[in-house]
């Protein structure tokens, strides 16, 4: 049985308090029963540390790519292509737009945006896409650019349903975070109902949201199992399914095995 926390951030993790190294938290999360992670980047200079942090796991893979936060910092498809080079990567990613932190940046957005899924079709990765309280413009990059050639997930999915439904019709996958466990996070409950377990995927974004009883503490992939829990209970399924079912979309989705890639 696998359990795969599919976004977080290793290399941002709390080394100052909770973990000396990142070896630290991935014992945690193999313990926890975690057994595999997709470290995430959101700007480029930081893919060298990443990949060297993952570089001894086989069952931690990478992304590349430009957050839609990161957009001041400068880079060019040759250096993404570089990055990707890497056999660890998997997908193109943090990409997207976020209108909620850094709305007075939307032409340089949607630009960045742009640019890195046609990156994605060039090397045919797919892509992890994050995006906030801009739902119409990220539906309508994701449409002319023909981003579902590729495919994807749309990562700590919070928009509306009418939103999901034609992300899922596209042929998109949609993960949900540690706010399924809190209180006020009854829309994140709403829409892993809506969506079918077979386009569902769990993840941390770790360091952010620690999912409950962690709150207010950095969050770590072995937190990711509390999200699986909670997701298990709001769909009505054994916990066993859930496992089951969001490893089967992880190998669909990224083309890759966890057998494989699991350390014996
Ligand atoms: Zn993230």
């Amino acid at each position: 049985m696998f359990l795969v926390d599919s976004h977080c951030h290793i290399s941002d993790l709390n080394f100052r308090e909770q973990h000396e190294s990142f070896e630290d938290a991935y014992r945690n999360a193999m313990a926890a029963g975690v057994t595999h992670m997709l470290n995430i980047c959101c700007e480029l200079p930081q893919f060298a540390k990443m990949a060297a942090d993952s570089a001894p796991y086989d069952n931690v893979w990478l992304t590349a790519g430009t957050h839609p936060e990161n957009i001041s910092a400068e880079w060019t498809e040759e250096q993404l292509r570089e990055c990707c080079s890497n056999p660890k990567v998997i997908a193109i990613g943090e990409v997207g737009l976020d209108y909620y932190y850094d709305a007075d940046t939307k032409v340089t957005q949607q630009r960045d945006f742009i640019r890195q899924i046609a990156m994605a079709r060039e090397l045919r990765l797919p892509l992890v896409i994050h995006a906030r309280q801009a739902p119409l413009d990220t539906w309508n990059i994701v449409r002319s650019e023909r981003a579902s050639d590729v495919g994807g997930i749309f990562h700590s999915c919070a928009e509306s349903l009418d939103f999901a439904g034609k992300v899922l019709d596209a042929g998109f996958y949609i993960s949900v975070n540690g706010i399924i466990t809190f209180k006020s996070g009854e829309n994140i409950r709403e829409l892993a109902r809506y969506v079918p377990l077979d386009r569902l995927l769990v993840e941390t974004d770790s360091p952010y949201l620690a999912p409950v009883p962690y709150r207010g503490r950095s969050n770590e992939p072995a937190f990711v199992v509390k999200t699986a829990e909670k997701l298990a209970e709001v769909k009505g399924v054994e916990y066993e399914r859930v496992l089951e079912q969001t490893s089967a979309n992880f190998e669909q989705l990224f083309s890759v095995s966890l057998a494989e890639s699991f350390p014996r």
